[in-house]
């Protein structure tokens, strides 16, 4: 039935791709402007306006709610990737409708894929589908802190006058992560053994899981590009209704029906099972919220697991407190 449609979206892709290798519009248009990155997902975006202060402007080309596995680029998209003087993606096929455009612009500019580039192969975890690693490595925040010297490294290409500041300014932001990957650690462990499980819609919280001591069960496998099927719905009931497990989350980028039928089939089986609040697995939250930064999605999404399994937040690190500040946090309800 979707024959055809999935037809013409190729044909647009085709198009779009003839489109971004012809042009010959010269990226950078005056030398005195700041270059001008882009970035595909928020969870890169963030991480180089604080690595690039002042010296480049970042842009993001996916906004909150945007699923990334499903996302094609636009006109103006390609326009983008056209006027951009670097270019920042996650890599390992998350934007696997993109690969084409990125490829044509390979060569062109500095485009760099972060995920490969920063993070060692020991570090990843492998999955059987046509991904064959699992793209969501922003879920720990020690692995995802890799890419600040990489990102200072490739805007350094274009601003070389920067480069020793925004050496700096990433490993100040490498600090930060560090702790913040301890006071995750330290807020999941609090959560009772029995009910320590993370059942969510799809499986972006692998990372996640194996850095913070939490099992994670998804819905749906690794991409969304697939529907979740009854069997994957029952397979999941069991889990929720074996384990006595009191919660589980939807995903800002993700339609909730899913879970909704998760929640029902197993109250149909006795077992009463809330929706714990929801998780940012593909997504930031809005610009100029807690949640609309790197450090807020891990933040908010470790309160929401916390808060609903039964554990207690850990005190917040002091190097995170100016953070917290910014964002009129209750240090207190820590
Ligand atoms: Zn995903």
């Amino acid at each position: 039935m979707d024959r055809p449609m999935k037809r013409r979206s190729l044909a647009l892709g085709t198009a779009l791709v003839a489109l971004a290798a012809a042009s010959t519009v010269p990226a950078t248009a005056r030398a005195d402007d700041p270059p001008m990155v882009l970035a595909t997902i928020a969870m890169i975006a963030n991480v180089a306006d604080t690595v690039v202060g002042d010296c480049a402007v970042v842009d993001l080309m996916m906004g909150p709610g945007i699923d990334p596995h499903l996302y094609q680029a636009s006109a103006s998209d390609v326009q983008a990737f056209q006027q951009a003087d670097v270019i920042l993606y996650s890599g390992y096929a998350l934007e696997g409708q993109l690969g084409e455009v990125l490829a044509a612009m390979e060569g062109r500019k500095p485009t760099v894929a972060v995920s490969p580039t920063a993070i060692s192969p020991a570090e990843l975890i492998s999955v059987q589908d046509l991904y064959g690693i699992d793209p969501h490595l922003w879920m720990d925040a020690s692995l995802w802190g890799q890419i600040a010297p990489v990102i200072a490294e490739t805007v350094g290409e274009v601003a070389p006058d920067c480069a020793g500041d925004m050496a700096d300014r990433a490993a100040a932001y490498q600090d930060q992560l560090a702790a913040l990957h301890d006071w995750i650690t330290a807020s999941i462990a609090s959560i009772p053994d029995s009910q320590r499980i993370l059942v969510t819609a799809h499986d972006a919280f692998a990372y996640y899981g194996r850095a913070y001591g939490i099992e994670v069960a998804g819905i749906q496998g690794i991409s969304t590009e697939s529907e979740a099927g009854v069997a994957d719905i029952r397979d999941m009931v069991d889990v929720v209704v074996d384990r006595s497990v009191p919660a589980v989350f939807i995903e800002s980028t993700i339609n909730p029906r899913t879970i909704q039928a998760v929640i029902d089939a197993a109250a149909q089986r006795g077992q009463q099972v809330e929706i714990g609040g929801e998780l940012y697995s593909d997504a930031m939250g809005e610009a100029g919220t807690a949640g609309g930064t790197y450090i807020g999605m891990l933040y908010e999404n470790t309160i929401t697991i916390v808060d609903a399994l039964g554990g207690t937040r850990a005190p917040l690190p002091d190097i995170l407190v100016p953070w917290a500040e910014t964002w009129d946090i209750d240090l207190a309800a820590n």
